[in-house]
């Protein structure tokens, strides 16, 4: 007789308990006391952290010449954006994960690290942590969004509240398959804001998992400043590698 649904759903589960746990990225067993992460210490190690020298607004490298062109076109309430780790190789792998891997857990991993970023938070201020939302459709088929996983995380190792601030008001084409001059027209006015009287006094700062132009963050603050906010910063786990993506 073959075993009910339930039954086999039952030695799944046990299954899942008495298996060591693989690291999601390399396959490599899970240390014991690390069992519930789904990156291994040695994976994490191998994500490149974002360190200065930088330019001190956008936390990009400076360019060699002339004024930051990142952040030259943000609204002037951003005033900060940190990322964790460069985006390479290692770190896209849980960025994907997360993203179109079905595995929202990772959130936790990436959190773990976009933990350790510093922001020169202004006294006085208490912080909301405000994640970039995603459209509707792309909600939809996701299941979640997962700059808001993130936020949530993070909110709780930093003992900072999320606010869902802000909304899509429309689709727009995924930011890396654009050309960089496209970027900004992609994302320009893209966002609007609900729920934000009573909130703009605070520092907001804005959670997404990938800095790539800055055109997002850019576009996202904007709506948020439009709303009355004057102190916004920003944190994303990983930063885009090509530092040159703008000449
Ligand atoms: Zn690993
Ligand atoms: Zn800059």
């Amino acid at each position: 007789m073959p075993p009910s649904p339930r039954s086999s759903a039952a030695s799944v589960a046990l299954e899942q308990l008495l298996l060591p746990a693989e690291c999601l990225l390399c396959g490599a067993l899970l240390p014991f006391d690390r069992s519930r992460d789904l990156v291994c210490p040695l994976c994490r190690q191998r994500w490149r952290p974002v360190v200065p020298p930088w330019c001190e607004r956008c936390g990009h490298p400076e360019p060699l010449f002339g004024r930051c062109r990142v952040c030259a076109d943000w609204p002037p309430a951003l005033r900060c954006a940190r990322s964790a780790v460069w985006l390479d190789a290692a770190a896209r792998r849980a960025v994907h994960a997360l993203k179109y891997g079905g595995l929202p857990r990772v959130a936790d991993d990436l959190a773990a690290a976009a933990a350790r970023v510093t922001l020169p938070l202004p006294d006085g201020h208490a912080a909301v942590l405000v994640p970039v939302p995603l459209g509707p459709r792309r909600l939809r088929t996701r299941g979640y969004n997962q700059s808001a996983l993130l936020a949530r995380s993070l909110g709780a190792r930093w003992g900072h509240p999320v606010a869902e601030l802000l909304v899509r008001t429309r689709e727009t084409a995924a930011q890396t398959a654009l050309t960089p001059a496209s970027r900004l027209a992609n994302v320009a006015g893209a966002f609007a804001t609900r729920n934000a009287e009573g909130r703009t006094g605070n520092a907001l700062i804005l959670v997404d998992d990938v800095f790539t132009t800055g055109a997002t963050l850019g576009a996202a603050a904007r709506a948020l400043e439009s709303a009355g906010a004057r102190c916004i910063m920003a944190v994303t786990f990983g930063r885009a590698t090509i530092p040159d993506f703008i000449s």
